[in-house]
C-alpha cells in the first residue's frame, strides 16, 4: 500500500468512525489527524504541539486533545505509557500494531511483533466470550546493557 493510499483509507476510516459517532468531521480535526497520521515516530502531545507551533501551526490544545482519544477509539494510533508518568502516541494505520519494550532507565522504546501473543489474546476473548476492541502491550524492563544512557544516572540516585 504505498503511502498515499494509506493516508487516505486512514482519513476515510476516520470520518466513518466519526460519523457513527454522531461527531463531525471538521476541518481543524482533519488538519490534526493529518499531521498524525504522518508522523512517523512517537510522539507527546506537547512537544508535538510546540513544533507545529513553531512551524506557524497552531491548534487549540484542547480541540487536539479531544481528536488524540477519538483515534485512540477508532484503533489509528495506539499510546505508549512511559515508566516516568509521561505519555507517547503514535499512528498506527501505515503499519502492523506492536508491542512495545521500555527501558526503565532511559527511556528507549524498543518495538516488537505481536502476531503470537495476539492470537492468545483473541482466543481467550473468544473463550470467555469477549470481543476484544483494544489492547496495547507494554514490558517495562531494566536495560542490562553497559552504554544504557540513563543507567548510570539511575543507580547513582
Ligand atoms: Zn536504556
Ligand atoms: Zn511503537
Amino acid at each position: 500500500m504505498s503511502n498515499k493510499t494509506a493516508l487516505k483509507n486512514s482519513h476515510n476510516n476516520f470520518e466513518k468512525y466519526l460519523i457513527e459517532q454522531d461527531s463531525r468531521y471538521t476541518n481543524q480535526k482533519r488538519e490534526i489527524a493529518d499531521v498524525i497520521f504522518k508522523s512517523k515516530t512517537h510522539f507527546e502531545v506537547d512537544e508535538f504541539l510546540a513544533k507545529l507551533h513553531s512551524q506557524k501551526r497552531r491548534f487549540s490544545r484542547a480541540t487536539f486533545y479531544r481528536t488524540i482519544k477519538q483515534l485512540l477509539d477508532a484503533g489509528l494510533i495506539q499510546k505508549v505509557n512511559m515508566p516516568d508518568g509521561k505519555v507517547f502516541y503514535e499512528q498506527t494505520a501505515s503499519r502492523e500494531h506492536h508491542a512495545h519494550l521500555i527501558c526503565n532507565f532511559c527511556g528507549k522504546i524498543s518495538e516488537f511483533e505481536e502476531t503470537q501473543l495476539l492470537n492468545k489474546i483473541n482466543s481467550y476473548c473468544t473463550q470467555q466470550q469477549f470481543t476484544p476492541r483494544y489492547h496495547s502491550i507494554h514490558i517495562y524492563a531494566d536495560c542490562e546493557k553497559e552504554n544504557c544512557a540513563g543507567k548510570a544516572q539511575a543507580q547513582e540516585k
